[in-house]
């Protein structure tokens, strides 16, 4: 049975080295984490599975990596300056601060229960920054709230680098920051998170078409790649539209606490290039953008057959990094009983996500003659690159399986006796526990065969 409460995974998460509490020694610090080893390992998979099945299955998307921190320019023609904002109140008797659209009742303090609120004010979510050695402490640069802006102000570079027809897009893996006014739920709202997003630039006429592929093609990943039930998987269309956007849905997976959003699907229309293109009154935009003098660069597409030069439509697909990773670690964890009143904790991941894939174990510590062929095989192992391989040499086979479960190493290969006379292994399956017999030449094809399972 998947985790009950978020709860169960924070425990997790530090027990055996995937999350720890950002500033953990000094008290922390709210809405920022970090990653530990097989954090990182399991961040790494899910972004390398989204950039794999994004960029390499495709002809029609490019990658970017764009700098985190960004000309002021960038981020008042985008609307952000002026209107990233969530609305903060304030409870006049305890003084707790809370987004108020998020409220579990708008008339009452989240804390303490009174009704004495404060009006809404607007409240900036995006953090400013000084840099520079002129620099007077006068905020002249921001951190990405997103990565979608940065693609925007490169479409022209990459077009002219990478000549595409429409539709085409480009994608970006990268870090984003945000003042929110309460991070929560562990990892799913942080001041410092991480996003997909694929900005998709079509022809106007094509873009309905297009935002139900995004949509399709996005919840089955979910399924298919991360292995979420579909079941847990829902769309829905926000009730309240940006004024940007023509369409917007968002992906929910059903946390223990409820359906919540993990990635957006949007149809932002002429909004983004429109806004920071040079030249707008050249083009008929259909969005509401202020007026550029600033931009030195036309943000167009000239169709090679029908010669007309017109700012394409895009539809934006963003995901959560953090969110897919927790969503995932959630659905994962299992825990099982053993019977005799023994339980053991096992993630059950798909194998191309598992931190680990394999850890090689000799069953008693440092005999020389089974730590010899057990550094055999992680070698061949490693040779495969197939990610992470342990070698686990602490002679107590019980603890090194409970921990492989609960990382969820997808196989464990033991060296033992028996070994030394017929080269043969024990193989012992993480979800089935099965151990199975196998010549030690055959290791190699049956990892490859689980990893690929
Ligand atoms: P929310 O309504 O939850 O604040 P959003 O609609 O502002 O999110 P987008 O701007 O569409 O979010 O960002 C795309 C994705 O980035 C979201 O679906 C979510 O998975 C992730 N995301 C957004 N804000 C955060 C955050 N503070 N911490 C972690 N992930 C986030």
């Amino acid at each position: 049975m998947p985790a009950k409460t978020v709860n169960d995974i924070v425990a997790l998460c530090k027990r055996r080295g995937f999350i720890f509490t950002g500033s953990e020694i000094y008290g922390g610090l709210g809405g920022a984490y970090d990653y530990g080893p097989y954090g990182v390992e399991l961040m790494k998979n899910i972004r390398n599975a989204w950039w794999n099945s994004m960029i390499y299955s495709r002809d029609d998307v490019e990658g970017l990596d764009a700098a985190l921190i960004s000309n002021r320019l960038l981020w008042k023609y985008s609307g952000h300056e002026a209107g990233f904002s969530d609305p903060l109140v304030e409870c006049k008797k305890c003084g707790t601060r809370m987004r108020q659209d998020k409220m579990k009742d708008q008339t009452k303090c989240d804390n303490c229960g009174s009704t004495e609120i404060s009006e809404p004010r607007a409240y900036q979510l995006m953090m400013g920054l000084s840099i520079g050695a002129t620099s007077d402490g006068a905020v002249n640069a921001y951190l990405r709230p997103e990565t979608a802006t940065t693609t925007y102000t490169n479409f022209k570079n990459v077009l002219d680098a990478k000549p595409h027809k429409l539709p085409f897009g480009i994608a970006q893996i990268g870090k984003a920051f945000r003042n929110e006014i309460s991070p929560r739920g562990f990892v799913f709202r942080m001041r410092e998170f991480e996003q997909a997003e694929l900005q998709y630039f079509v022809n106007p006429v094509d873009d309905e078409k297009y935002h139900k592929m995004w949509m399709e093609t996005r919840l089955a990943w979910w399924i298919d790649v991360l292995g979420i039930p579909a079941e847990k998987l829902r769309f829905m269309p926000h009730e309240k539209l940006a004024h940007y956007a023509k369409a917007a849905v968002d992906i929910e997976y059903q946390f223990p606490d409820g359906f919540d959003e993990v990635e957006g699907i949007h149809n932002r229309q002429d909004f983004d290039l429109g806004s920071h293109t040079k030249g707008q009154k050249d083009f008929q935009i259909q969005a509401n953008v202020l007026e550029n003098r600033d931009s030195t660069t036309k943000l167009s597409y000239s169709d090679p057959q029908s010669g007309e030069n017109f700012i394409p439509y895009v539809i934006e697909t963003a995901m959560g990094v953090n969110r897919a990773m927790l969503a995932v670690m959630l659905e994962a964890y299992n825990e099982e009983d053993l019977g005799d009143g023994k339980t053991r904790t096992v993630l059950k991941l798909k194998p191309a996500l598992s931190p680990v894939k394999a850890a090689v174990i000799p069953l008693a510590r440092n005999v020389p003659e089974l730590l010899e062929i057990s550094n055999g095989i992680v070698a061949k192992l490693r040779k495969m690159a197939i990610g992470r391989i342990e070698l686990e040499n602490s002679g107590n086979i019980g603890k090194n399986y409970r921990r492989h479960d609960e990382i969820g190493t997808p196989v464990c290969i033991t060296v033992d006796h028996q070994t030394m006379e017929d080269n043969t292994v024990t193989l012992r399956y993480r979800d089935t526990m099965e151990q199975v017999r196998v010549a030690i030449e055959e290791v190699p094809a049956k990892v490859l065969e689980i990893l690929n399972a």
